[in-house]
């Protein structure tokens, strides 16, 4: 009969990478091992203590070890034993068949980018650039007070959506859109020389 291998995930908080390898169910019994992610900075540990085992995961979201004990006939035999983070509930281990670990790999991957994007619009400011998006919102304002916004298709009705860097003049009525730049003074001084907005309007909505 071929030995068991269990198949063990977890990413490295270091360098982010997704560490996958399989140990036979023997070797992992037998003591204590180390899976050490290949750029050396972070790794796995099993400490056995008999009928158990004591797995020390790094975390990524807190930046420490968790330490967690599991039953060795878990360790062993469940098809799938989940390690995750008491703060954040992420996982931060998994133990079992290639199949089902893998698997939760990518969901926690993918649980892992959706984090870093949400830092990243965290540390970013709501606008590449205040000044410019406060003076281009001001501007477009008086232009819509002086009804200067309108849509080729002949509707003045349209909805304003501000994004990062730029400000979206959507037609109510044939959905068309008008893309205004705010990222740079320039755009500004583009915006304070025009008298109206003309929204392109949609070709199908004329005919
Ligand atoms: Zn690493
Ligand atoms: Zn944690
Ligand atoms: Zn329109």
């Amino acid at each position: 009969m071929p030995e068991e291998t269990r198949t063990i995930g977890y990413i490295c908080p270091v360098c982010g990478q997704a560490v996958i390898a399989s140990r036979t169910a023997f070797q992992l019994a037998a003591g204590d091992s180390t899976l050490p992610c290949p750029c050396g900075k972070s790794e796995l540990g099993f400490h056995q203590l008999g009928d158990r085992c004591e797995v020390t995961a790094p975390c990524l979201f807190c930046a420490k070890d968790h330490r967690a004990v599991c039953g060795n006939d878990a360790l062993l035999r469940k098809s799938l034993l989940a390690l995750s983070c008491p703060a954040s509930g992420l996982g931060t281990c998994y133990i079992g068949e290639e199949g089902q670990v893998f698997r939760a790999m990518e969901k926690l991957e993918a649980a892992v980018d959706k984090l870093r994007l949400d830092e990243q619009a965290d540390q970013r400011g709501a606008f590449l650039d205040e000044t410019v998006m406060a003076e281009v919102l001001g501007e477009l304002k008086d232009i819509a007070a002086r009804g200067g916004v309108r849509c080729a298709c002949g509707s003045a009705d349209y909805g304003v959506k501000v994004g990062y860097s730029s400000v979206d003049l959507t037609c109510a009525r044939c959905g068309a859109t008008l893309r205004l730049s705010a990222a740079t003074p320039d755009d500004l001084d583009d915006l304070c020389v025009r008298d109206t907005l003309i929204i392109p309007g949609r070709k199908e909505s004329t005919l």
